[in-house]
Formats: C-alpha cells, sequence, structure tokens
C-alpha cells in the first residue's frame, strides 16, 4: 500500500506514513450513494396520472353536458 497523501510505499499493516506521518486508514472508500432522487423522479409519474384522470374527468362532463344542452 502507498501513503495517499506523500505516496510513499507502506507496509500493509502501517497505521502512519513513516515519511509524512499521515495516519492511514484501511477503509475503502464508501462510494457516494444517491438513491433519493430515484425516489423522488419515481414519485412524479404518480401525480402526473392523478392530474391527467382529473383532466380527462372534467373534459367527459364539459363533453356530457354540452351533449345534453344540444339535444
Ligand atoms: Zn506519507
Amino acid at each position: 500500500m502507498f501513503c495517499e497523501k506523500c505516496g510513499t510505499k507502506l507496509e500493509d499493516d502501517a497505521k502512519t506514513c513513516q515519511n509524512c506521518g499521515a495516519v492511514i486508514d484501511d477503509q475503502p472508500i464508501t462510494p457516494i450513494v444517491e438513491e433519493k432522487p430515484q425516489i423522488v423522479y419515481v414519485k412524479k409519474p404518480a401525480k402526473k396520472n392523478a392530474s391527467t384522470v382529473a383532466i380527462i374527468f372534467i373534459v367527459l362532463a364539459v363533453g356530457l353536458t354540452l351533449l345534453f344542452l344540444g339535444v
């Protein structure tokens, strides 16, 4: 393994860098997980469907009213 700060080659069980004194962390860097944006994105279509159903219902109501008045 190598020091992340100065690049000096170190022993695998080294706790600190012998060259610059940096503390060595054995744990790998955790990748950033971005799940929240996806959840928000999934919620959007549901709202769109609800408004679409409402618009269709209104159009049908107006259409039926016009047909009734036309007769
Ligand atoms: Zn170092």
